[in-house]
């Protein structure tokens, strides 16, 4: 019992030391043979944005993984889940859980089963269990101790929902799903400061929505949302992976291109105002509307000391770009500053 206890002691400290998206790891596997005599250990959790139930063997290793829900047969887990009732079965014989299709406690042809609902918030997650090809293997005292663990396992996996969808939360924009202000200025320092010691170029684009208070006040602010939400999409298109796009105000957006050099720069600029020129909006009134977007950029080079000096530079570019008539892009130039 002393051991077992250790064991479970191990295990609890394992699951909570790490928030991350992959809760389980070969350690907690090796910590579980040594507590079960099992050949497979399963884990079904429904509490994600997909479903995930992984089968693994005694040395962790995984035999079966699936990321959908078997609704129409009763596979093990998902019927632990959604009854809420441990499962034990000791001889393969599942008929007293009326349970017309067994999955792969079937398939696999094991004869000794526990089952365990993962619950939390009085909510159940999802499920463990534990099988052997062998008769007779778990008593009362595995089933506990498989219920301490679930209970471990429910936590960790709901503190590490919490935790991805709180950072998620806190690097986002609600509206159009795009980096917010905070992340933005996060990420751009850290590729500026990468690129600067490589001696690569930083992009800095920094982009205004056209007259877009008018639009607001003709058609209302759901269209303008719309409108925001369609210009994200378009600015994520036209970028590469490596490259940010975010909100950085109202109808504001800043997309920062990693080394790229004036003409590429430009290619980008003429792919935005294509793309945004091709869309069009409709109203409640059946009017299209079209939109346009002003622009500035600035391309670090060496002598560029900081990002948000880049920030800056971009951002005064647009301010000429407006000056200029709007739905336009103008590169920054030394000594503009001044004029
Ligand atoms: P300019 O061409 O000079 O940029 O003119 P503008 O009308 O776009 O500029 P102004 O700064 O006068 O107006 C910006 C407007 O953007 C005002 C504000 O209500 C609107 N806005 C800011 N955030 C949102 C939002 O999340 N949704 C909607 N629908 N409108 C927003
Ligand atoms: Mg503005
Ligand atoms: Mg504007």
């Amino acid at each position: 019992l002393y051991q077992d206890m250790q064991v479970l002691a191990q295990i609890g400290v394992a699951l909570t030391e790490h928030l991350k998206p992959t809760v389980l790891n070969n350690k907690i596997y090796k910590q579980l043979s040594k507590l079960f005599k099992m050949d497979l250990f399963s884990i079904l959790i429904l509490d994600q944005e997909v479903p995930r139930y992984t089968l693994f063997d005694y040395k962790g290793d995984i035999v079966k993984e699936r990321k959908e829900l078997i609704r129409n047969t009763e596979y093990l887990a998902e019927y632990c889940t959604k009854e809420r009732i441990d499962i034990s079965v000791s001889n393969g014989d599942f008929e007293a859980y009326h349970i017309k299709e067994i999955g792969e406690a079937e398939e696999l042809q094991l004869q000794s089963v526990l089952f365990t609902p993962l619950i939390i918030n009085d909510k159940a997650i999802g499920a463990v269990g534990i099988g052997s090809y062998k008769v007779n293997i778990f008593n009362s005292n595995d089933l506990n101790s498989l219920r301490v663990i679930a209970s471990y396992l429910a936590i960790t996996i709901q503190n590490t929902t919490l935790y991805h969808q709180a950072e998620y939360l806190g690097m986002h924009d609600s509206l159009t799903g795009l980096l917010n202000r905070g992340a933005l200025l996060m990420q751009g320092e850290i590729l500026f400061k990468k690129n600067h010691k490589q001696h690569k170029s930083t992009v800095v684009m920094m982009l205004d929505t056209d007259y877009f208070k008018q639009v607001n006040d003709r058609y209302g602010h759901q269209l303008g949302d719309e409108v925001l939400k369609k210009i994200g999409e378009i600015l994520k298109k036209v970028v590469r992976k490596q490259d940010y796009v975010g909100r950085y105000g109202g109808e504001e957006f800043l997309v920062i291109l990693d080394d790229l050099s004036e003409k590429e720069v430009v290619k980008v600029c003429q792919r935005i105002k294509k793309a945004l020129s091709e869309s069009c909006f409709e109203t409640k009134k059946d009017t299209k509307i079209k939109v346009t977007v002003s622009g500035g950029f600035y391309i670090c080079n060496e002598y560029t000391l900081n990002f948000s000096d880049a920030i800056q530079f971009a951002d005064h570019a647009l301010y000429r770009a407006k000056l200029l008539g709007r739905n336009r892009m103008i590169s920054y130039c030394l000594g503009e500053n001044e004029s």
